[in-house]
């Protein structure tokens, strides 16, 4: 695998931090616990985009772009790292936000994310849940073109060939800086969602033999639909890596039994994972996807699902920047704190 072939932009710092949790270690009493600081990126406080933005601004770039569009929730993580990339590299940005949740409080539909999208200089517009939201894009994209503009739609999530090889470039990272520290890692886990993640890490870690499985934790779709989704993808950056077909269904394991009510709706998991990392470990996790992903890894320790001795890695992807539009999940608003 030689990414140095595929044009990227400098846009996050990395390598991220590998670091052990030991408080949360001891306190869950189960396996050794680790970290991948991912919401480390360092672009507009960081998160998982970044990686995937460095290969899809560059291609941007290449075709002579001048704006990027692209979608995503109410308070997508992807939609402010886009913006700032956007920002970075002196492109227009215009944002689809689609209302999955029916939320209409100041604090999830101005807060957050969304402010940040502004401060980037960012345009936002705004689609009812359930709207085909890349038709949508396609539709204001043609509108530009009649213009006279040349815009770059990037995918939700930004997952698509392009990138997820931000997350092959991952593997690689985390394969590396593990056998630099002499750790072996038994599991990979993290919050996935629109697949881009799980599909680059799985190509990565597989045409690197390292025998390192990986569990995405659900957010949104059915377990049947995220695997397939994931499965589609990682076939198709196979492909576009120019590598023979060697991941197999057996590869991709999702578990979905923590999304709760649905996609940006908070569980009681995740209230109790995000208070728990930040007590523990002084980490802040995340409402829609660490927090619930984190849920998921705690209960999977309860039930048992790993030995004491073995290594796990949690892939931390950022978003802590939604806990604003959060405060009443946490008992916050109009409450004393704990
Ligand atoms: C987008 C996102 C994910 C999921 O990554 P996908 O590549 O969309 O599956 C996880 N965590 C956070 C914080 C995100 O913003």
């Amino acid at each position: 695998m030689n990414l140095a072939r595929f044009p990227r932009v400098r846009l996050g710092h990395m390598p991220t931090p590998l670091e052990p949790m030991d408080r949360l270690s001891k306190h869950l009493g189960g396996p050794r616990l680790w970290i991948k600081r991912d919401d480390c990126t360092g672009l507009s406080t960081g998160g998982n985009k970044t990686r995937k933005l460095e290969f899809l601004m560059a291609d941007a770039l290449a075709q002579g772009a001048d704006i990027v569009l692209t979608q995503g929730a109410t308070q997508s993580n992807h939609a402010r790292q886009t913006a700032a990339a956007c920002a970075k590299l002196g492109l227009a940005c215009h944002i689809l936000l689609e209302d999955r949740t029916g939320y209409t409080d100041a604090a999830y539909t101005q807060s957050g994310n969304v402010l940040m999208d502004k401060l980037h200089g960012a345009t936002t517009s705004r689609r009812p849940g359930g709207a085909d939201m890349q038709a949508e894009m396609e539709a204001v994209a043609e509108t530009m073109r009649a213009e006279g503009r040349k815009p770059y739609v990037i995918p939700g999530g930004g997952s698509n060939p392009i990138g997820a090889l931000g997350y092959v470039n991952a593997a690689q990272e985390l394969v590396t800086q593990a056998s630099d520290m002499g750790l072996r890692i038994d599991h990979l886990v993290h919050a996935t969602g629109s697949a881009g993640t799980q599909a680059g890490l799985v190509v990565g870690l597989v045409a690197l033999n390292s025998g390192i499985p990986v569990l995405g934790i659900g957010v949104r779709a059915p377990k049947p639909r995220q695997e397939a989704n994931v499965l589609a993808l990682a076939e198709k950056t196979i492909a576009h890596l120019g590598l023979p077909a060697l991941v197999k269904a057996e590869h991709v394991v999702a578990n979905c039994d923590y999304v709760g009510q649905g996609y940006g709706i908070p569980t009681q998991g995740m209230v109790d994972a995000v208070r728990l990392l930040a007590e523990q470990e002084g980490i802040l996790l995340d409402p829609v996807y660490s927090g619930k992903g984190m849920a998921g890894l705690i209960d999977l320790i309860g039930k048992g699902m790993f030995r004491p001795d073995e290594n796990v890695v949690f892939l931390h992807t950022g978003g802590q920047v939604g806990l604003f539009g959060y405060p009443d999940a946490f008992g916050l608003a109009g409450d004393l704190p704990r």
